[in-house]
């Protein structure tokens, strides 16, 4: 009975803190003269453009393709990390929040975040797209007021099935975020294996690529490849010339990938094509198994050889190897060591260090 009394003594405490230093917050952030952007003070106008709010913004260096190079301001390459995809009731939809986009910088010191945008899927942006687009916004808004750049995911597996789904996206998504350097586009996670670079893929993102284009005249936008984003030299054989600061995604899990594909992004390279690690993990392309570090540090090196930047999959309490997180953790950041898997912990160091 004292226990229970105590205990509700102590919730009403913390209430009351809580309360306190939220009001705080408000008053300070009202002294400033600054807005936050949220989703309830965007707004769109009766067109239907939308109309950009004040956004507190930490400046970051400009994007930019240099021959084969993605250069990040005034670095030649980052280490990032990827939430898992946002679809909802999938349960990686929980970490798209400003917290934990804060604590990734903070803590993890990372480069990047990347939002994974499911599309197809049950609970993706097809059939979610009110539900789903805010998650991105809250994720890309909180990298931007962090000073970390941020990677907007079509993360499809069919995205050529729907292009005009993917087009009104990018549209509002370029108008929206354009005049930020800290924004990515990535308009194709993963064509399947059978797909054509020149007859599907391309075109697919030729179109895209007008939609953002005519917003945003600048920022990079990385569009994959055949065969889960691997066969980078379909890409480089025949590269988008519509627009500059185009790379291209090459993505691996090190314990099925190796030496083959370093093969293949190499002639990719040597044909002049700028290549963007924009997902990797260390266990089976299945995103399960055990970790491969061997294959992973080879992996690792190539990065530094050739100047890659590279995003992790994935920031998710998942039961599989390529979690970063053990089931339960927090979905609002401040995880101890002993919450991270044993591939978050690597990529923790690896990032934090990079
Ligand atoms: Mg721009």
């Amino acid at each position: 009975m004292r226990m229970a009394m105590f205990n509700i003594n102590v919730t009403r405490l913390i209430a009351l803190v809580k309360s306190t230093l939220g009001l705080a917050v408000a008053l300070l952030l009202c002294a400033c003269g600054n807005t936050l952007l949220t989703e309830s003070s965007s707004s769109e106008s009766s067109s239907g453009v939308e109309v950009r709010d004040l956004l507190v913004e930490k400046p970051v260096g400009a994007v930019k393709v240099e021959g084969t190079k993605v250069r990040f301001g005034d670095k030649a390459s980052i280490a990032g990390t990827s939430l898992f995809w946002s679809n909802d009731g999938w349960g990686g939809e929980r970490y798209y929040n400003a917290d934990v986009v804060a604590w990734l910088k903070q803590d993890w010191n990372t480069g990047l975040v990347r939002a994974s945008m499911g599309v197809e899927a049950e609970g993706g942006y097809i059939k979610s797209p009110a539900s789903n687009k805010h998650k991105i916004k809250t994720v890309v808004e909180a990298a931007i007021s962090h000073g970390l750049y941020v990677i907007i995911d079509w993360h499809s597996h069919h995205a050529e099935d729907h292009p005009s789904e993917a087009v009104d996206f990018f549209d509002k998504m370029a108008r929206r975020y354009g005049g930020y350097n800290h924004v990515i586009y990535e308009i194709y996670n993963e064509p399947l294996n059978n797909v054509s670079w020149t007859d599907t893929i391309k075109p697919y993102a030729e179109a895209v690529i007008a939609a953002i284009r005519r917003h945003d005249p600048d920022n990079l936008i990385v569009v994959g490849t055949p065969q889960w984003s691997q066969l980078v030299e379909d890409a480089a054989d025949d590269p988008i010339t519509s627009t500059t600061n185009i790379a291209y995604a090459l993505h691996f899990y090190a314990g099925t990938h190796g030496q083959d594909l370093r093969d293949e992004a190499i002639r990719a390279m040597n044909k002049g094509a700028a290549l963007f690690v924009t997902e990797w993990g260390m266990v089976n392309a299945s995103g399960d198994g055990d970790i491969a570090l061997e294959e992973t540090e080879r992996w690792i090196q190539f990065f530094r050889d050739h100047n890659l930047s590279h995003v992790n999959w994935a920031v998710n309490d998942k039961v599989e190897g390529t979690s970063a997180l053990k089931p339960g953790a927090s979905v609002e950041g401040g995880w101890a060591d002993d919450e991270l898997t044993e591939s978050g912990v690597y990529i923790k160091d690896l990032v934090s260090n990079w």
